[in-house]
């Protein structure tokens, strides 16, 4: 079993270089786990990414820009790993969520494994995304990047997967936790002008018709109402350029 440590996919995510720092304490054969820098450029200038999205650009291209190329060199690397880790940080409070692409046995071995509370199956953006290259792909999205709380849970939940695989002789303790599973569908557009009304939220339900955001003029199209039931997730007022966020349905982890 070979084992990817992933980190600063996102370039001023630095919380995964204190991760890795602490997983390396577990002492690892470095045969079977390494440690990957994937946008050097990005964490050098402590930018997001230089071009583009690097967790949008995959499998990328051969030729083109910053972000691009680096996704092409960096398929083979992924794809060669048995189970790819990818360590991000965000600003919303996604408390503990588990992002992967895809909800396969051995995915789901893992995920129980973690116990973390929230597993979101990432379908919205799901061919190009980092994790989406790996045999097995887990990115842990748990909260801010400068939050030693945070730090601590992410090494503690990715020692529970090292012990779950044999990595690390411990008993696994188990957690009364029923994980929520969250299937994200789509991407909710953010139309110029428009801002979220005060109650929405990650995880929190909006109910069809209900409105969920605003231009605060007083027109018909001053609100814009949901067509169908659905779960707010990564969702906030500037998290994204052209869109709010994404939307989720609740899914049973057993399918
Ligand atoms: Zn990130």
């Amino acid at each position: 079993m070979k084992i990817l440590l992933n980190i600063l996919t996102h370039g001023d995510e630095r919380i995964g270089l204190k991760v890795a720092q602490e997983i390396q304490r577990f002492k690892i054969d470095k045969n079977l786990f390494s440690v990957q820098i994937a946008n050097q450029k990005a964490y050098k200038k402590n930018k997001r990414f230089i071009h583009q999205d690097l967790n949008r650009s995959f499998p990328g291209k051969k030729t083109g820009n910053h972000e691009e190329t680096l996704a092409y060199k960096l398929t083979p690397l992924i794809k060669s790993a048995d189970l790819v880790i990818d360590i991000h940080s965000t600003l919303c409070n996604l408390k503990d969520a588990i992002i992967v692409t895809k909800l396969d046995t051995a995915t789901k071995r893992c995920l129980e494994a973690i116990q973390p509370k929230y597993v979101l199956v990432m379908n919205a953006t799901k061919n190009n995304a980092l994790i989406s290259q790996a045999k097995i792909g887990i990115a842990f999205e748990y909260g801010q990047d400068n939050d030693p709380k945070n730090l601590e849970k992410m090494v503690k939940d990715i020692k529970r997967l090292f012990v779950h695989l044999g990595l690390v002789k411990q008993p696994l303790r188990k957690r009364n936790r029923a994980i929520k599973y969250f299937n994200v569908t789509s991407e909710v557009a953010k139309p110029k002008g428009y801002q979220l009304l005060k109650d929405i939220k990650s995880y929190k339900l909006v109910r069809k018709s209900e409105a969920y955001a605003t231009n605060n003029k007083n027109t018909l199209m001053a609100n814009l109402v949901a067509q169908e039931d659905f779960y707010p997730i990564l969702f906030g007022d500037s998290n994204y350029e052209t869109i709010f966020g994404f939307m989720a349905k609740k899914i049973s982890g057993l399918a």
